[in-house]
Order: C-alpha cells, then sequence, then structure tokens
C-alpha cells in the first residue's frame, strides 16, 4: 500500500519561492545552545516529565497568568484530554465552528462528543450571539477558536457559559500571547496550546499545553498524562499517556526567552499589512477590535478572485497559502452528522475568499513590500 505521510514536504524549503512561510532553518540557527542543554540531559536522564518540564510549566503558567500549566504531547492531546476529562457520554454535543484545523474536531470526536457547529463572524471566530441557540440539555463543552490567535469574544461566551454551567475548553493553539481586555488567551478554562513546529512558539516535533486554575482539574488531568499513576504502584484512573517530552521541554524553554520578539514582529508585520493592503481593492482586511491584542499565527485576508491571486503570487516567488479551503461540515468524515452546503455562510464564504501571506519575525520590510506591490499589480 502506498505510504500516506505528506507531512515531510511541508519542511521543505524549496528554492521556488523567495517569500515562505518556512522559517524553521533559520529560527533554528542558534541550535548548538539547545544542544548543550541536551547533552545535560543525556547525563541525568529523566526524559519523561523531567525537571525541565517543571521549570517550562512553571514558566508558562506565569505568561498566561493561570494557576497551572500541564505539558502534554500535543496540542491535539492539549484539547482531548481536556474533553475526555469531562466524562462525555455518547450523544453528548461539544459546540464549536466549522472554521478551524482538523484536529479541533478530532479532539471532540475521539473525547467521545458530537460536534454542534454554530457559524462565524467576520473575523473568522465564531459567532457568540449563535451559541445560545445550539445550547441542548447534552452541551457539555463551548469550544471557541481563536484563530490566528485573534480573541473570540469571550465576555458574550463566558456569560453563556456561566448562565448554563458549561464548561469553556479554549483553542488558543494559535494564540500565545494574545489578549483580550488584558487578559491572555487560554486563561478562560481549559486553555489549550500546541507547539507543534509551525506554531508561533514551537518545538522539534509535538508539544502541547493546557492551561488551567481549577485545583480539581488539575489533578484529573495530571494522572491522565500519566496512566492515571499517583505513585509507581498505585493507578487511580485508567488512562492516557500524553506527557511533554522532556526533550521538547528544553526547546520550548530556550525558545520562551524569545516569544516577546516573535509577538512583536508578527504584530508589526501584520500592521504594515494591513495599512498598505487596506489600500487595494480586491482585498478586504477584517476589521481589528481596540479589545484584542492578536499575535498573527497566520496573517489572513479576503480576496476577489482569490485562487487566481494565489496562483499570480506563487509563479512570482511569494508562498500564499489558504488555511483553509474546505470547512469541517464538508469533510468527508463529517459525512454522518448530515450538514450540508449552505449551512454556514459564513463560514462558507471565508473558505471561498481567504488567502494567508508570511508574517513571521524573519519576513523583511522589503520582502513585504514585493508581496504588497505583486498584489497590487494582480489586482490592476
Ligand atoms: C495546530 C492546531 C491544533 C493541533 O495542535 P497539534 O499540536 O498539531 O496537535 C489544534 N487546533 C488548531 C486551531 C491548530 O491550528
Amino acid at each position: 500500500m502506498e505510504k500516506l505521510n505528506f507531512l515531510p514536504e511541508q519542511y521543505k524549503t524549496t528554492d521556488k519561492l523567495k517569500i515562505n512561510h518556512n522559517y524553521l532553518q533559520k529560527q533554528f540557527q542558534d541550535y548548538p545552545a539547545i544542544f548543550k542543554k541536551i547533552e545535560k540531559l543525556i547525563q541525568v536522564g529523566d526524559f519523561t516529565l523531567g525537571a525541565e518540564v517543571d521549570k517550562f510549566e512553571k514558566k508558562y503558567a506565569e505568561l498566561v497568568g493561570t494557576k497551572y500549566a500541564l505539558g502534554v504531547g500535543s496540542g491535539t492531546d492539549a484539547l482531548f484530554l481536556s474533553l475526555r476529562s469531562l466524562d462525555l457520554q455518547p450523544g453528548d454535543e461539544v459546540i464549536t465552528t466549522p472554521y478551524t484545523f482538523y484536529a479541533t474536531i478530532g479532539a471532540i470526536v475521539t473525547a467521545g462528543g458530537k460536534p454542534v457547529f454554530v457559524d462565524i463572524k467576520e473575523d473568522y471566530n465564531i459567532d457568540a450571539d449563535l451559541i445560545e441557540a445550539a445550547i441542548t440539555s447534552k452541551t457539555k463543552a463551548i469550544l471557541p477558536v481563536h484563530w490566528s490567535g485573534n480573541a473570540c469574544d469571550m465576555d458574550k461566551i463566558v456569560a453563556i457559559s456561566e448562565k448554563y454551567q458549561i464548561p469553556i475548553v479554549e483553542d488558543a493553539c494559535h494564540g500565545i500571547m494574545a489578549e483580550y481586555k488584558g487578559r491572555k488567551l487560554g486563561s478562560f478554562g481549559f486553555g489549550c496550546f500546541s507547539m507543534h513546529p509551525l506554531k508561533n512558539l514551537n518545538v522539534w516535533g509535538d508539544g502541547g499545553v493546557i492551561c488551567l486554575n481549577d485545583d480539581n482539574q488539575y489533578k484529573k488531568l495530571s494522572l491522565m498524562r500519566n496512566h492515571g499513576l499517583v505513585d509507581r504502584d498505585t493507578c487511580e484512573m485508567w488512562a492516557y499517556n500524553s506527557r511533554l517530552d522532556t526533550l521538547q521541554a528544553i526547546v520550548a524553554n530556550h525558545l520562551l526567552e524569545k516569544i516577546g520578539f516573535i509577538t512583536d514582529s508578527r504584530i508589526a508585520n501584520a500592521q504594515f499589512f494591513d495599512q498598505e493592503l487596506g489600500l487595494i481593492k480586491g482585498i478586504k482586511v477584517p476589521k481589528r477590535s481596540q479589545d484584542k491584542k492578536a499575535v498573527y499565527h497566520i496573517y489572513v485576508v479576503r480576496a476577489d478572485r482569490r485562487d487566481e491571486l494565489v496562483s499570480y503570487l506563487t509563479s512570482h516567488g511569494i508562498d500564499a497559502k489558504i488555511h483553509y479551503p474546505v470547512p469541517m461540515h464538508l469533510q468527508p468524515a463529517a459525512k454522518k452528522w448530515g450538514y450540508k452546503n449552505g449551512d454556514f455562510p459564513v463560514t462558507e464564504a471565508v473558505c471561498k475568499s481567504v488567502i494567508s501571506f508570511p508574517v513571521h519575525e524573519f519576513i523583511s520590510r522589503d520582502q513585504q513590500l514585493e508581496v504588497i506591490s505583486k498584489i497590487r499589480e494582480f489586482y490592476l
């Protein structure tokens, strides 16, 4: 059978493109410093939940402003374990958006839940005004996705969560350092983060974090990520193995020192794009809110003749991408829920028109100007 692995392709820097989304080689140029720390780990040997994981969790919780942070295997596992800890029963529902990455929905389903979709707004995030109508006696969680590191309308979502006593599981995988009215994303419930190589804070493989304030939830999830063991000989619950590797914690600790720079660069680059692309007829920049500090995991605008623009830019060496062309409710895996074209008009229109440009910390002003001038040229 043909091998089903398309991932290595994603990390190739092609010579064909001059302006790339991929910046990993540049980002880890100082890898010898990380190697030194890994050498120490090899001498000590605490490969699983070692001292560097403790250090990481402490720093991460401080950064997000929660009582606890738990290192887990991936962002998907952060979502899955959080949902699993709510003991979903067959038929239980989780409200979320169809405009997200597959992992959000995969986590709901593998945790035993059924996703109930509500449409998004023009800012690509869940329309909080539609949530209440989707609540049933089976609703066990509300799962807002802070798309591209831009906050959902948390005042409204928190109010609904309190009114119905339904917990919030935040997909903050794009949102490290992002804020809503001065409060960090990932601090409103179960705050789930990813450290996948293509995320703002990234490690050398997979890693994830759950941020929380509640003592009982913290205890339960600490057990769930480590076989349910309270000590070597005592298993309190049958559970999973989803720990943040000590080796990845070393990489994460190293990068945490640069997260301020990474975040500020992305914001400055995005602001420059906003200012310039906002002037181009054919491009629609979403309205930005003063209440929200967005961190631009990806930079997404809407474009007329989107597919043509993507080909045009690509042929001129610019890595324009589509995150993502097909919404979750229209995926083959979603067939059994009976959704159809037209169910979520904003999501569907967004999927047909969004385009993303690189805004990471290694994009130069000149490169941005080139992207802008090529887009202008296209619409002439
Ligand atoms: C990346 C991502 C995830 C999953 O994170 P992994 O660490 O890759 O498992 C979940 N949700 C969103 C929105 C993501 O972009």
